[in-house]
């Protein structure tokens, strides 16, 4: 949790910071809501949630009368926080669910270049760490490389990788992946798989086989969207075309400590109605860490 605020707070707390000068001004006037405004539609926010959040302080300034620096920063962090989804269910469900007699199943989708494989193998560091054995599957088929990145992190981390010929078929590898998950009686299976944006029939039956051929053997217990911070709305407009083809259930964020657009977090919660379970916070093994949004918004205040 403290981790997770020392390293967003450096890019995030523009945010806060400048909210909260903003609102300190002594005439709030039009002209500093539609400051405000900017203020949160620059941060990715989005511009359905800015605009709940602009009247829901306009309203909550208004009943306040005198604005003590306490008073507006106690104010903000409140409504920033609903704004996230203090709720929000976000556990990264590795373990099988039903009475299946095979590992926990998590599949990796997004396009190329936003984290996925680097995800996956952090991911994978997590899991170990805490004791579980772990095999990745290195379902991008498509690019040599991929599947050998992969499998660095795999002895990086200690996890063995599986791997099929390049140009393979990306669920076969999948149905190996698991099925030598199952016979070595591992934990977790992560399986990376591509994402050529190339057509978006072309991706769904890519990634519909993945799933399909998978789920032969069992339910697939989480399916991680990766995206990445830094693209903001053109990674959002990405988002939606995999929550078309796949059922998400959850989020990674990466590349957050690279953005002072913190707000994306919103945006894609809001696109996508699935909650961010995971950020990336650098290229490192240890860069992965849960999504906290009470120390999210404690970062954004700073
Ligand atoms: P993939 O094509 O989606 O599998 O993407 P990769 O895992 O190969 O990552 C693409 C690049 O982004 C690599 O250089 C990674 O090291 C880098 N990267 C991944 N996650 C993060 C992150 O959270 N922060 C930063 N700064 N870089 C990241």
């Amino acid at each position: 949790l403290v981790r997770l605020r020392s390293r967003l707070s450096r890019s995030q707390s523009s945010l806060g910071q400048g909210l909260l000068s903003l609102l300190s001004r002594e005439h709030l006037d039009d002209a500093t809501w539609e400051e405000i405004e900017d203020t949160l539609l620059t941060a990715d926010v989005g511009v359905a949630p800015t605009q709940e959040l602009v009247e829901r302080l306009r309203e909550r300034v208004r009943v306040l009368g005198t604005r003590t620096p306490e008073d507006l920063r106690g104010l903000l962090r409140a409504e920033l926080l609903t704004l996230v989804g203090p709720d929000l269910d976000r556990t990264v469900h590795t373990e099988t669910r039903g009475a299946v007699d095979r590992p926990g199943v998590v599949l990796v989708v997004g396009v190329n270049g936003t984290g996925k494989t680097t995800t996956t193998g952090k991911l994978g560091r997590v899991l170990v760490a805490d004791g579980r054995s772990v095999v990745l599957g290195a379902a991008d088929t498509f690019r040599a490389a991929a599947a050998d990145q992969l499998q660095t992190w795999g002895k990086r981390v200690g996890a063995r990788t599986v791997r099929g010929p390049e140009g393979g078929d990306p669920a076969s590898v999948a149905f190996d992946a698991v099925k030598e998950g199952t016979d070595a009686g591992a934990d977790v299976v992560l399986i990376d798989t591509a994402g050529r944006l190339h057509t978006k029939t072309g991706l769904m039956d890519e990634l519909g086989k993945v799933k399909r051929v998978v789920e032969k053997q069992g339910p697939v217990d989480e399916v991680l969207l990766v995206l990445d911070a830094t693209t903001g709305q053109n990674g959002l407009v990405q988002a939606r075309v995999f929550a078309e083809v796949v059922d998400i259930t959850g989020i990674v964020l990466t590349k957050l400590d690279g953005t002072a657009k913190g707000g994306i977090v919103v945006a894609v919660q809001r696109e996508l109605g699935v909650p961010v379970k995971l950020v990336g916070l650098g290229e490192g093994a240890d860069d992965l860490a849960p999504f906290e949004p009470e120390a999210f918004v404690d970062a954004l205040i700073g």
